[in-house]
């Protein structure tokens, strides 16, 4: 007897999605190698990662890059004298270059991108002063890092901080950056896109309907930068920890290091990690989907530069969160501004994103004393 019932009706619905999920997040991931053939859409030859066109769209010249970042690296030396800070002269030199390399080729790989399409920056075009908003910057017009004076508090280790500060940029860096329409006259690009982070000027056609109405605010407006800047310090995180343990570095350093994460402290960007961990645990519970799948999928679209213009693509964090989630989220001020903070908590408040409920914490396995060290992952 076939039953055609509401009940039928709901569950077939139900399977649709999750399967419908799974195929989506399957074609973001790849990242294990066992997804099945029918899903690899990588044989299509992929652009750099980093593409810079003029306003019409056209490929910029590589002697226009060239002269920017030639007059970058003069004006850094005009206003600081030299290229580095002597902590940074001396940290650059120890670090293994190659290794790093390697290590963020692997990351590329598992997203389909050959090596020879990354964005690394090279120390030639790394630059440190006394002082920078936050640790460091990727500079998207200049493609080049700068860096500033490491704050050596007590308890962290100021070296294993200097090598997150170098990782997170480079992180910035090999994500899809695309930059349209140098204006000289104010020093950037029309429109930006480093990862999911994208700023786009008033007058720009924006196909995604995650992203507000660029005209209510000033000459351009910023979209998912804490999204992106979470990302950035999850997989920092990730890639900080592969070279320490296959650098030499000393072994009880590392052990200090990995106390010190265990015991919750953050290194930079605080609060947002554990909103990004909440967000994977509370998707996977949701689409049913193991957390790993989904963080590789949020990793992965974060290396290509997902525009989020994509219903299905929407949907899936509508399924969890409720309509607006993306367009609230993509809103939030990087904290670096000041309200930042505020705005972070208002969103947490709105999509349960502050706790994890017992029932939630069952579900996930995550229900012992130490579940909170989850979120230092
Ligand atoms: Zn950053």
């Amino acid at each position: 007897m076939v039953d055609i019932g509401l009940n039928t009706v709901r569950r077939v619905k139900n399977l649709k999605l999750d399967r419908y999920a799974c195929y989506l997040i399957a074609q973001k991931i790849r990242i294990n190698n066992s997804m099945p053939e029918k899903f690899d859409f990588s044989k299509k030859e992929k652009p750099p990662q980093r593409e810079v066109f003029n306003e019409d769209m056209t490929s910029e010249p590589k002697e226009t890059a060239e002269e920017r970042e030639r007059l970058f690296a003069e004006k850094f030396i005009e206003e600081n004298e030299k290229q580095h800070i002597p902590e940074w002269e001396d940290f650059l030199k120890k670090v293994d270059f190659p290794l790093l390399k390697n290590i963020f080729s692997k990351l590329l790989k598992q997203c389909g991108i050959p090596e020879e399409k990354m964005n690394f920056i090279v120390p030639e075009k790394i630059f440190s002063r006394e002082w920078e908003i936050g640790a460091g910057t990727y500079w998207p017009e200049f493609n080049v890092i700068t860096l500033s004076k490491v704050i050596e508090d007590k308890g962290y280790n100021p070296e294993i901080k200097r090598l997150r500060a170098l990782i997170h940029e480079e992180i910035h860096a090999m994500s899809k950056s695309i930059c349209i329409g140098w204006s000289p006259e104010k020093g950037t690009f029309k429109n930006q896109q480093t990862g999911f982070f994208r700023s786009i000027y008033k007058d720009a056609k924006i196909q995604s309907p995650v992203y507000n109405d660029p005209q209510k605010g000033g000459t351009s407006c910023e979209f998912f930068a804490v999204f992106n800047e979470a990302v950035t310090e999850k997989i920092t995180g990730e890639l900080t920890k592969e070279y320490l343990t296959q650098s030499n570095w000393p072994r009880n350093e590392i052990e200090d290091y990995e106390k010190e994460i265990k015991e919750h402290r953050h290194y930079t960007y605080g609060n947002i990690v554990p909103l990004i961990n909440t967000i994977i645990i509370k998707m996977s519970l949701r689409l049913k989907i193991p957390r790993e799948t989904i963080w590789n999928a949020i990793k992965r679209s974060y290396v290509e530069g997902e525009k989020f213009e994509d219903q299905k693509i929407i949907g899936l964090f509508e399924e969890t969160f409720g309509k607006g989630f993306l367009d609230d989220f993509s809103d939030l001020l990087s904290p670096i501004f000041a309200g930042s903070e505020d705005m972070i908590k208002e969103f947490k408040e709105k999509y349960s994103l502050g706790f994890l409920s017992r029932r939630e914490c069952i579900e996930a396995g995550l229900y012992d004393k130490d579940f909170q060290s989850i979120y230092d992952k």
